[in-house]
């Protein structure tokens, strides 16, 4: 939703400014239609369905996992290009969106999904945050329980390759007066492009930073992320400290653990020796991921060796936890999100 679009069509029609006030206090809980809005006039309801709809996007499409904890849903855009947003659900009344900031992606990392599309475009601030807006509209529609106020920026595209988009999204999830959420429910996932990362500490302290590692060897990380060529792990590594020096939080590093290309003792050993030096020790967190299968030529760790990894940074003295994988069954998880030609 545009709120300035709403509150000038309100204006337009001569409302009151409390009308405003009631437009949002639904629109924001999940209604889906402005006829839901308590006290508004039917002039009022059918001019902002018409000048201000209260969502950019429409579902072509929801898959809900077998279990139950991840629905993913293909949006259509205006433009007739779509993404695809994910709701998971990580424990019993807790819910997170997991949302797109662009069509497709530029990076072009040869494990993701997403990278395998190419870049189309960036989305607008409003196209990110109805992302959420619809999937609380969802939520309410399939009467689901619990409340959704956490959100990741690990959805399709690179975020901070649209920083002013992202950061004014940010800027609306975060606005007590419309989303409300709290800059610590939110996290900002990024392949590394250093200088927004450096800016984003100065901008939003309080919001989450994930790296996607993946390598700490340059050659292994230009390879496998192909940012890596423009910001390499030097420059990486200045602009993190930078970031902890502003936003003295913590940072999660992201390493999906591929088969016998980043899972070795010696990789485990190149990741802590990078880490070293970087900032106190309990700031900095590393993210295993499990590989999520795509149409690439790479193949998950075996367990032995994740656990091997994992133990090798453990005993570096770093934190090292192993993602839990949510949606897989239906291509929802980290990495598998993509539109491609036969589903549109
Ligand atoms: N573009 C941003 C945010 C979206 S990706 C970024 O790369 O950080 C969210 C996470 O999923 C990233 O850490 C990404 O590297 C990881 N990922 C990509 N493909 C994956 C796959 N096939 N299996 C598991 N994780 C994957
Ligand atoms: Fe883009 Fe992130 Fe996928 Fe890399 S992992 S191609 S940066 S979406």
């Amino acid at each position: 939703m545009d709120s300035a679009r709403v509150q000038s069509a309100l204006g337009a029609l001569g409302q009151p400014p409390y009308r405003w006030d009631q437009v949002r206090r639904a629109v924001f809980d999940g209604a889906a239609s402005y006829d839901e809005v308590p006290g508004l006039p039917a002039l009022a309801r059918s001019t902002l369905a018409e000048r201000a709809p209260i969502l950019s996007l429409r579902a072509r499409r929801v898959e809900a996992s077998s279990d139950g904890r991840a629905r993913k849903a293909l949006l259509d855009l205006p433009d007739g290009s779509s993404v695809e947003t994910v709701l998971l659900r990580p424990s019993e009344r807790r819910w997170t969106a997991c949302i797109s900031s662009q069509v497709g992606c530029a990076v072009a990392c040869t494990f993701c999904a997403t990278g395998l599309m190419g870049l189309a475009r960036s989305l607008t601030p409003e196209e990110i945050t109805d992302q959420v807006l619809f999937w609380r509209q969802y939520m309410r529609r399939e009467g689901l329980p619990g409340r959704l106020d956490n959100v990741v920026y690990m959805g399709m595209g690179e975020p901070f390759s649209c920083y002013d988009r992202v950061a004014a999204s940010l800027r609306v999830l975060m606005d007590q007066r419309l989303f409300g959420m709290g800059a610590r429910h939110l996290s900002v996932s990024t392949s590394g492009v250093a200088p927004r990362i450096v800016q984003f500490g100065r901008d939003f302290p309080q919001v989450n930073l994930a790296l996607s590692l993946h390598a700490a060897t340059d050659a292994l990380r230009s390879r496998l992320v192909p940012m890596n060529k423009a910001y390499d792990l030097k420059a990486l590594a200045a602009a993190l400290k930078e970031y902890l020096a502003a936003a003295n939080r913590k940072i999660f590093f992201e390493y999906v653990l591929l088969k016998g290309e980043n899972d070795r003792a010696q990789d485990a050993r190149a990741l802590s020796a990078w880490l070293e030096g970087l900032g106190p020790r309990e700031l900095l967190h590393v993210n295993l991921i499990v590989f999520n299968q795509t149409d690439t030529p790479h193949r998950p760790s075996s367990e032995t060796d994740a656990r091997r990894f994992q133990s090798l940074v453990l005993g570096a003295g770093f934190k090292a936890t192993v993602r839990q994988n949510l949606g897989r069954d239906i291509d929802g998880a980290c990495g598998q999100l993509a539109v491609l030609e036969e589903r549109a």
